[in-house]
């Protein structure tokens, strides 16, 4: 049986592992945070488990925001040159950006449109994969979709601006994720809790879509759960420091506690917190964090019954990712996240005063949609408690990355990340791409999520 070593136990890495022991791999797993299905403070964890307790699947998860840095003249608005409070996405701390982190902004801002239209179809493409994929998993480990895990299927889409919902519409109809147009007042009558907000004008209309949601937390203790019985062996607290290399190929992982771990596979997943890890491939410094925030506020009478996304164009919150779940005591809550905040290299890199921009925005859009359920969390003094971020990992050409490095023996060590706001719903076809590498059979995302595919593209050279 082969052996593989998987650094970072974020979804991303999960999914594979999942993948990999059905395919009969023998498979490890290291991770430098703590168990996640301890209590461990939110802090000490990753993307994934370090954020609210709530993700979705969506056709158009991940998309490319390189929309977001043009002028309607098609020049820059360089967005993340600009802090939040100036309605950009910069939240590191002023004059502490290094060399890779401008060349890695300035990539971004000289995507030109076709290019990232072409990107944008490439991601669509990946999610539509996901989605069959999704589906056999449901039907295969139906313990990891269940109401202990908050699987909730459907979600419906809400925007606050008529144009911008029609452009949605049409974007929706053409991956095939439109299931029902709905107005105001059929909103309102469908979907009571939203009745405050229809009537005052704030919604302009919703769509219904394919998708779901789960609570992640949930979601990943069982699936840990689940792994451990298949046999992975999980090493929480593990730091892995670097690379081995032998004459320029791959000989082993170093570990922070002097230890040399060798396996015939390695895939390495380390979100945005593994740049130094990163050293010496090509994906080294092509990974960067872009923060999110999260409230939990209680879903109060009358309830939410759908997973919700909404749309605010131009707003800081633009985007904010609703799910319905349930709080440690079992009673039913809205976690909600939203808000872009590039922080360069460093996950840690805040500005303090951006975020909390970022975090009055959020708390702007809960007032609109939610008046009762949040002032119930301002007077139970709960809303502040729940305050919670954490980084996604992103690329400056906003495609995901997949890398593939040869080892001594005659293996490979994989490199993936980056997937932006689709690291979970994308995540099943990552795992399905990783077992092809290892099973030297092609898959689209060998060349589609190359990390010098962006370098390497004609019409960036012409610009
Ligand atoms: C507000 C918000 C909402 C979001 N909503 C969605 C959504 O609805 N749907 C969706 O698909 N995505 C969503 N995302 C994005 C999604 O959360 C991320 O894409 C995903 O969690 C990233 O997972 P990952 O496995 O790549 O990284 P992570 O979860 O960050 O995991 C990486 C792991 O690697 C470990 N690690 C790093 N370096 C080392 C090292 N040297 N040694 C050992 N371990 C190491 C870390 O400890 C960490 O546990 C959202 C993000 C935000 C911020």
């Amino acid at each position: 049986m082969e052996t593989v070593t998987l650094v970072g136990a974020g979804i991303v890495n999960l999914i594979t592992a999942l993948e990999l022991v059905r395919h009969g791999y023998e498979v490890t797993v290291c991770d430098r945070a703590p168990d996640p299905r301890s209590d461990a403070d939110w802090t000490a964890y990753g993307c994934t488990r370090g954020g609210g307790d709530g993700r979705m699947f969506t056709l158009t998860e991940a998309d490319s925001y390189h929309n977001r840095s043009w002028n309607p003249d098609g020049t820059s608005n360089r967005l993340l040159e600009r802090p939040v409070s100036d309605h950009g996405w910069l939240v590191a701390k002023p004059g502490s950006l290094t060399g890779p982190e401008l060349r890695w902004a300035a990539d971004f801002h000289r995507i030109p449109p076709g290019l990232a239209e072409i990107y944008n179809d490439d991601i669509f493409e990946v999610n539509r994969t996901a989605g069959d994929r999704w589906r056999e998993l449901v039907s295969d480990e139906p313990r990891l979709f269940s109401d202990d895990t908050g699987y909730a299927d459907g979600i419906l889409r809400l925007y606050t601006e008529s144009e911008y919902f029609q452009w949605h519409l049409r974007r929706n109809n053409r991956v095939g994720a439109t299931r029902r147009v709905l107005s105001p007042g059929e909103i309102a009558q469908d979907y009571p809790a939203l009745s405050a907000a229809c009537a005052d004008g704030t919604i302009a209309g919703g769509i219904e879509v394919v998708g779901f949601t789960v609570n992640i937390h949930r979601f990943v203790a069982r699936l840990v759960d689940s792994l451990e019985t298949a046999g992975v062996r999980f090493r929480w607290r593990t730091e892995i420091t670097a690379i081995r290399w032998a004459s320029g190929v791959v000989d082993g992982l170093d570990t922070a506690g002097g230890e040399t771990v060798q396996s015939h596979g390695y895939v390495l997943s380390p979100g945005a917190y593994g740049d130094e890890l990163l050293k010496g491939t090509q994906s080294h410094h092509r990974i960067q964090g872009m923060l999110g925030v999260w409230f939990t506020v209680p879903n109060v009478e009358p309830q939410l019954a759908r997973s919700l996304k909404i749309a605010r164009k131009g707003h800081r919150a633009e985007e904010t990712n609703v799910t319905l779940a349930k709080d440690a005591d079992g009673r039913p809550v809205l976690v909600c996240g939203s808000g872009y905040g590039w922080t360069g290299l460093n996950p840690g890199n805040i500005d303090s005063t951006e975020l909390d921009v970022l975090f009055d925005s959020l708390e702007d859009t809960l007032r609109r949609f939610f008046p009762e359920a949040h002032a119930a969390a301002r007077a139970a003094g709960t809303l502040d408690a729940s305050r919670q971020l954490c980084v996604r990992p992103w690329t400056a050409s906003c495609l995901g990355v997949f890398e593939r490095i040869a080892t001594a023996d005659g293996g490979s060590l994989i490199v993936t990340g980056g997937h932006n706001t689709g690291g979970f719903a994308q995540s099943p076809v990552v795992a399905e791409a990783v077992v092809a590498a290892f099973q030297r059979r092609p898959h689209m995302m060998h060349e589609r999520y190359d990390p010098r595919r962006y370098e390497g593209s004609a019409s960036l050279r012409m610009t």
